[in-house]
């Protein structure tokens, strides 16, 4: 029976078919074990005829999987060779399944069609963080995923505050809903082996789904001082919030009390919430 999955032949077969030296640069490390792609897609929960949206399919390890469990997949892909090849692989290895396949920066899609439920992927390492929060602004219809991710990057998106790896991704990846690490990944099942180690990192949208804690206007407001706390990470609040919050520590003060928050402590302290109440009590300013 010919295989429903990608092994480490079918990975060395289609490189070699398609002349693919895998570049660092576009984070391309393929996997090979049939047994990871299935524990994936398991652990997302993906159940058959719905919209599945993955980033980066490469050679279509785990495309495969997807399918295979009945999903339909749409799925995006910069390396114009890989892109071409993947509807190629699919009807061959696994005919009658639904794909469609998307040739572009997943940092520049806006418009994916099928409004796809849940993201599975196996991240591009150096884009991951910048990927995910994109695709959680533009893609509404996400409310659910399953993304591998390089471990340290997966442990600060589901750092709580206090936590040493808390940071500006961790809360803004909070803004969109809930993070939890799901499972470890050895880096012996990519070809080729890269130098860290992997984690499986789950989210699910907010509570009411989907529901965003504040607004547009708000979400933006909250990423600039979530930006300016962390880049001065060891700083108290009102001195690393006095560019953005009325030009002096003294106003960075009077807003953080208004907000209900103590000027003395740091940004690594402080829940999304906390940094949307600042948000709140910045915008109904008294001039
Ligand atoms: N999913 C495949 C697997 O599990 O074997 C490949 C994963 S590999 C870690 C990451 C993939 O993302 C590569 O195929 C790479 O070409 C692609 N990629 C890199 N940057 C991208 C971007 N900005 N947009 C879309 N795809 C990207």
């Amino acid at each position: 029976i010919a295989p429903r999955l990608l092994g480490p032949a079918e990975i060395r077969d289609l490189a070699e078919l398609l002349d693919v030296t895998p570049t660092k640069k576009l984070g391309q490390n393929f996997v090979h074990d049939a047994n990871t792609v299935r524990r994936i897609v398991q652990t997302a929960g993906v159940t058959r005829g719905e919209t599945v949206l993955e980033i980066g399919p490469g050679l279509g390890s785990l495309t495969l999987g997807l399918l295979e469990a009945g999903a339909e997949v749409v799925a995006v892909e910069i390396d114009q060779r890989l892109a071409a090849q993947l509807p190629h692989t699919v009807s061959v290895m696994q005919p009658h399944t639904k794909l469609t396949v998307i040739r572009d920066d997943a940092l520049r899609v806006t418009d994916v069609p099928g409004e796809p439920v849940r993201l599975v992927a196996n991240l591009p390492y150096n884009v991951s963080v910048p990927v995910l929060l994109h695709l959680l602004e533009h893609v509404p219809s996400l409310t659910s995923g399953i993304v591998m991710v390089q471990a340290e990057v997966g442990h600060r998106l589901a750092a709580a505050p206090g936590s040493k790896v808390y940071g500006s991704p961790s809360v803004k990846a909070a803004w969109y809903g809930d993070w939890r690490i799901a499972g470890q990944v050895s880096r012996m099942v990519f070809w080729p082996v890269p130098n860290v180690d992997s984690v499986l990192v789950g989210f699910e949208r907010g509570t009411p789904p989907g529901e965003p804690p504040g607004t547009e206007a708000e979400r933006r407001a909250v990423f600039a001082l979530v930006d300016a706390a962390f880049q001065q990470r060891r700083k108290m609040l009102r001195q690393a919030l006095s560019g953005v919050l009325g030009g002096s520590a003294a106003a960075a003060s009077g807003v953080l009390e208004r907000a209900g928050v103590d000027p003395q402590t740091r940004g690594e302290q402080l829940t999304v919430q906390d940094f949307l109440a600042i948000a709140r009590a910045a915008a109904s300013a008294p001039q």
